[in-house]
């Protein structure tokens, strides 16, 4: 006979959590941003030259600096992550009535790029253990509906083709890149890594977002390094590569007077002001992810005691550096209603704690999209719950994780 779950003690978790902040005297926000470097000035000299656009050479910088860190060839910063996906998903082939696999479990903008193509959102279930996708069911599924032609790989039920697979790294820990590379190889579908949250992370010793034919990250005002708003894509391929770049800038034919364009183009290169800003953050990037690191181990040590509640926080995956972007506890009942009566209480005690996403079949129009099983995923959906994780919350002198005094969250 299956155990039953234990009921959750919203108070015990409560004090837990408090405790391993160090009983906070003002509102928590769940991730908030750190402006402690050289923000000001970088974003001064911007103003101060002129260069607040398309001109200057801090986008050029932040790519750099990006490419440095990564390890990935060649970088393409855009107004966001959005925009990052749409283009890395039309640069690996996606286009009109093909199909794109990916994890129902993500935020939405995943499987929104993937409609911004005018594909079909093709949703995979999950692993308990990484909450990224689950390439042993991804295998089943694949076996049973698909088929490998000359031109590409078919889904024998709708005749559309499947033109990518999209694995996205929750809350900044790794999926399980390398079986999921193996399926991308036998089927002859290419890796598009939606790396969004995972600027930081690496799996095997290489840095997410690099593995795929491309990927992408994200510098939301949310996300472990913000630029406002902002994206990057990533790539190792020196065609795909400077194809991004001249989609992202309107397909412009270099010129120094003359307006020409070769195709249809977009306008998502990141503009010099958010792109300064990122500079200065990834100067800072190191210290922040120590500070995560921190307060992630200090959440496990304090929440350790409370198995017995039905909690654990969730952990890095073995042979994996997470960033820790976003803390999770993970409550042994799949019950939405005990899983909201604890998100009451930490909200109550002015912790900004959330659920993770809706599921993307559950979302109206993407309801009708196909699908495999999702037994993993909807139980996931009832029973996570992020906690405040800003860079500075164990700082006090610092303020960026904190709202200002007498600001309501
Ligand atoms: C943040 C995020 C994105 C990109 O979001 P933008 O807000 O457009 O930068 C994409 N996918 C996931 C999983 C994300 O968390």
């Amino acid at each position: 006979m299956m155990p039953l779950a234990h009921k959750p003690n919203s108070q015990r978790i409560v004090a837990a959590v408090r405790d391993a902040l160090g009983s906070p005297t003002e509102p928590l926000l769940l991730h908030g941003p750190v402006f402690a470097g050289n923000e000001w000035r970088y974003l001064k000299d911007c103003i101060d030259t002129s260069n607040v656009s398309s001109s200057g050479s801090y986008v050029t910088e932040f790519e750099n600096r990006l490419a440095q860190y990564t390890g990935a060839a060649h970088v393409i910063a855009t107004v966001n992550g959005t925009t990052a996906l749409h283009l890395a998903l039309m640069l690996a082939g996606t286009d009109r009535d093909t199909e794109v696999l990916l994890p129902s479990l993500t935020f939405v903008a995943t499987a929104n790029a993937v409609a911004h193509c005018g594909a079909i959102p093709h949703f995979c279930d999950v692993e308990n253990r990484t909450m990224g996708m689950d390439a042993g069911k991804l295998a089943d599924h694949l076996q049973s509906m698909a088929e490998r032609r000359k031109d590409g790989c078919y889904n024998r039920r709708t005749g559309r083709r499947i033109a990518a697979i999209v694995p996205m790294h929750t809350f900044g820990h790794p999926v399980d890149l390398d079986p999921l590379l193996e399926l991308s190889r036998r089927w002859n579908v290419p890796v598009v890594e939606d790396a969004a949250e995972s600027l930081g992370s690496s799996y095997h010793g290489r840095h997410t977002g690099t593995f795929g034919k491309i990927g992408i990250l994200s510098f939301n005002g949310n996300k472990v390094v913000t630029t406002g708003g902002g994206g990057a894509i990533l790539t190792n391929d020196d065609e795909l590569g400077q194809h991004a770049k001249h989609l992202a800038t309107t397909a412009k034919v270099p010129h120094p007077w003359e307006f020409v364009h070769d195709e249809t183009g977009y306008n998502y290169t990141m503009p010099s002001l958010n792109a300064a800003l990122g500079c200065a953050q990834m100067e800072q990037l190191p210290g922040f992810l120590d500070h995560k690191r921190k307060l992630a181990q200090l959440y496990i040590k304090a929440l350790s005691g409370l198995e017995a509640e039905g909690v654990t926080v969730f952990a890095e995956p073995p042979g994996c550096v997470s960033n820790y972007w976003l803390n999770a506890l993970v409550l042994d009942s799949a019950d939405e209603k005990v899983r909201d009566e604890l998100l009451g209480a930490l909200n109550d005690a002015h912790l900004q704690c959330r659920p993770i996403w809706r599921p993307m079949h559950m979302l109206s129009m993407y309801a009708d999209c196909p699908r495999m099983d999702m037994a993993v995923t909807e139980s996931l959906a009832a029973r996570v719950i992020n906690l405040p994780s800003s860079a500075n919350l164990l700082d006090p002198a610092r303020n960026g994780g904190r709202t200002a005094p007498g600001k309501a969250l």
